[in-house]
């Protein structure tokens, strides 16, 4: 996730690493970094920074935080539910605050990041093309990448908040900016700790944890989902990032309101939108199917359980034949397994058309499809303690 740069060819066949630099993009990260470096532990020795200001930064650290996931990412680019109007205000205040650009240009160059994950040439950050690159750098150069193309967001243009946004962003982006934290300290008495700490510590704090998920994200972590793309599940990363971080379950199922699945996984973006579904705030969250969830883990676990089995051959291993015949068992009963459920939803779906919807929840069917999952579950599971086994 993360932001584009305003719209400008870059030069036609030449090196990406030649494309012109933004100045104004450049010097806005340069130096809120230096001042963040300089001016705020300068205040810390000659003045101090009182508790207020400290809170103030943490509030708004996590209220642009979550209005970027929550808004930017999961609401606008991925709609992965609906959210009431006031909220939709929140994470555009907020959002606009985060300093990401529009909602238009974010969403946009997000929505092409999952289309050519990985593509060095179409993937506006690209891991490809190094840490610095997608971490920073496509934001700093007019790269034919990071080039916005609005053509792929017509839900969103139809909104007219986000078209107001989008219009008067600057003006939007200076205020929120220079506006709340000195409107903020001075309702607590402390006008320029809070600057220093909710405005400028804030916003290269805020910075720097968003472009995590399209650097640390596609580098540092374990991929349980699928290894078709660099997207990593990373705990740590989740923790910094409001629970972006399972960014390999992200990218397999992107239209889910969750990142981090499993209900103990850290994501409180998941727990802010499902929390707000109990009064009526957040509507439609779209959950994947756990079928889909469990049938991904089980193809990785083979595919890894093949890859082992392959070392141990070329090893000379031959005594591991009996394991190796349990794996090719194990795989034959997750193809029945595959192909009876798509059988058994295909009925299901039929009898869904016919009864009400109050009964078709209880239907023997339904039933079945849970069955299904739970045998892959256990399956999981028995394939685990075989693959132990070859370690
Ligand atoms: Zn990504
Ligand atoms: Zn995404």
């Amino acid at each position: 996730m993360s932001k584009t740069t305003p719209a400008v060819t870059s030069q036609p066949g030449g090196a990406p690493e030649k494309a012109p630099r933004i100045w104004s993009t450049t010097l806005m990260f340069v130096m809120t970094l230096a001042v963040a470096l300089v001016a705020v532990p300068w205040y810390a020795i000659t003045h101090g920074y009182s508790v207020g200001a400290w809170v103030l930064f943490v509030v708004f650290l996590y209220a642009n935080g979550m209005s970027i996931t929550g808004g930017y990412h999961r609401l606008w680019a991925h709609k992965s539910y609906d959210a009431h109007w006031s909220l939709r205000v929140i994470y555009l205040i907020f959002g606009t605050m985060a300093l990401q650009n529009s909602v238009f240009i974010w969403a946009s160059g997000h929505r092409v990041h999952h289309l050519n994950v990985d593509d060095e040439d179409k993937d506006p950050y690209s891991i490809r093309r190094g840490f610095w690159f997608a971490h920073i750098g496509w934001m700093m150069r007019e790269y034919e990448s990071g080039k916005p193309n609005l053509t792929n967001i017509p839900d969103l243009k139809r909104d007219p908040m986000l078209a107001f946004q989008h219009r008067f962003y600057l003006p939007l982006a200076l205020a929120t900016n220079f506006g709340l934290p000195l409107l903020a300290g001075w309702a607590i008495g402390d006008v320029w700790g809070t600057f220093w700490l909710a405005g400028v510590l804030r916003l290269v704090v805020s910075h720097h944890v968003t472009f995590f998920i399209n650097s640390l994200a596609h580098m540092w972590g374990s991929r349980p989902y699928t290894e078709e793309n660099t997207a990593r599940d990373n705990p740590v990363l989740a923790f910094f990032t409001y629970g972006e971080g399972y960014h390999n379950y992200h990218h397999i199922f992107a239209h889910d309101y969750r990142n981090g699945v499993r209900w103990w996984q850290w994501d409180p973006t998941k727990w802010l939108i499902a929390g707000l579904s109990y009064v009526g705030i957040t509507r439609r969250l779209k959950r994947t199917p756990g079928f889909q969830i469990q049938r991904a883990l089980l193809s990785m676990q083979f595919t890894r359980a093949q890859e082992k089995l392959a070392k141990h051959h070329q090893a000379g291993h031959s005594h591991i034949e009996q394991l190796r015949q349990r794996i090719a068992h194990e795989y034959e009963t997750f193809t029945a397994a595959l192909s009876e459920w798509a059988k058994v939803k295909e009925q299901w779906l039929e009898e869904k058309k016919r009864l009400v919807v109050e009964h078709w929840e209880h239907s023997q069917l339904q039933q079945r499809l849970l069955e299904i999952e739970a045998s892959l579950r256990m399956q999981r599971r028995r394939l685990r303690i075989i693959s132990a086994q070859l370690a």
